[in-house]
């Protein structure tokens, strides 16, 4: 694993306005002479109107506005967008530095989902996902993260319900700046803490870490085998961090946060869905406060894994709810588009 990178690569904060809290706002408008109330009026340009550039905050003094005309905000721009059939969109940001960023918009009847980034690519390498075929670049600042809900919720002219932290990168790699991402959608962009998803392969040490934050997130595991052995073929870092070590950290977080731990399944066909393997699974969760979801696999180029057929499917789910695991199949949408889970890569410019 490549923790060492990953710290190397980790980017200093830089002094954008995006991320701050509504005080950490209010200080800065002071510091610039204004009185407090702008800080306020700040606030809600940012993150209720959307706004790019302070000279677009009309509410501000003219020359003031005309002073600050450069100061970066921290919005990224769209380098480019693709819509799939089913109308979920791919959207490849382009970040001050240059690097380009994969989100995701996923729109419902009711829901308007964004799936975001925690890092530009991946080290974790897992043997079915194309963002880790991919070069992994840095992690991303938090301002980088709520950039991406802010985005999506402008383009689709629609308020985001909720944001799940699957899409390119390990959100646990990156876990300060996931967590004041998470804290600023809630606070700030005003989604609840209970319609906000980090997904996780598991990093040693971080589940619990997360844990002491006492969130009220959704918070999930790639699990995707029943064993230990397994596990470590389908995913290289699983080497240092064995199974039974996941799942007792797990059951320290229901414990610390009282909320229950979701479980993702990807169903590689005639790897890790055959009946025994779903035996083996309701074993392992036995009396688990749990969810399992089950994601059919989504096709890349790299690598010869096949989806089940529906009757695997199904019989994989019929035994895990015949031994009373909660369960859902969990179709992943934008696959015209390459914006399904694992297809996400910055490659298609
Ligand atoms: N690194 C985090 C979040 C990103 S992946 C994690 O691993 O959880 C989000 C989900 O998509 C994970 O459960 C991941 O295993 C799954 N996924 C990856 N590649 C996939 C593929 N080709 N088809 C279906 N799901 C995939």
């Amino acid at each position: 694993m490549t923790l060492q990178t990953a710290n190397k690569s980790t980017q200093p904060a830089s002094e954008v306005l995006l991320g701050k809290s509504l005080p950490e706002l209010t200080e800065w408008v002071q510091q610039q002479g204004q009185p407090a109330y702008r800080g306020k009026q700040l606030y809600q340009w940012l993150y209720q109107k959307g706004a790019r550039s302070l000279t677009e905050i009309s509410v501000f003094p003219k020359r003031w506005r005309e002073e600050l005309a450069d100061y970066p905000l921290g919005r990224s721009t769209i380098n480019y967008r693709s819509i799939a059939a089913d109308e979920t969109r791919k959207y490849l940001l382009r970040l001050a530095d240059g690097a380009i960023v994969e989100t995701v918009g996923i729109p419902t009847a009711k829901r308007l989902t964004v799936c975001v980034s925690s890092q530009v690519g991946c080290p974790m390498a897992c043997d079915f996902c194309a963002t880790g075929k991919g070069e992994f670049v840095r992690n991303l600042q938090t301002h980088e993260i709520v950039d991406q809900v802010l985005t999506v919720q402008e383009d689709f002219q629609q308020r985001v319900s909720n944001v799940v932290f699957m899409g390119m990168g390990e959100p646990l790699m990156n876990l300060s700046p996931t967590v004041a991402a998470v804290k600023s959608l809630n606070q700030d962009v005003g989604i609840g803490q209970r319609s906000l998803t980090v997904s996780t392969v598991g990093i040693p040490g971080k589940i619990v870490e997360l844990a002491q934050h006492k969130l009220q997130i959704v918070f999930a595991v790639s699990l995707h085998a029943p064993n230990q052995q397994l596990r470590q073929q389908l995913i290289p870092s699983a080497k240092h961090y064995p199974l039974d070590t996941i799942l007792a950290d797990c059951r320290e977080y229901v414990r610390v946060t009282g909320r229950r731990v979701t479980f993702e399944y990807i169903l590689l066909s005639g790897v890790n869905d055959l009946p025994e393997h779903a035996l083996e699974l309701a074993n392992l969760l036995r009396g688990f406060q749990t969810h399992v979801n089950l994601i059919p696999y989504n096709p890349i180029s790299e690598v010869d894994y096949q989806r089940p057929d529906r009757y695997r499917i199904e019989e994989f789910e019929r035994i895990l709810q015949e031994h009373k695991i909660a369960v859902s199949v969990r179709y992943s949408r934008g696959l015209s588009a390459d914006a399904a889970c694992g297809q996400l890569r910055a490659s298609r410019i």
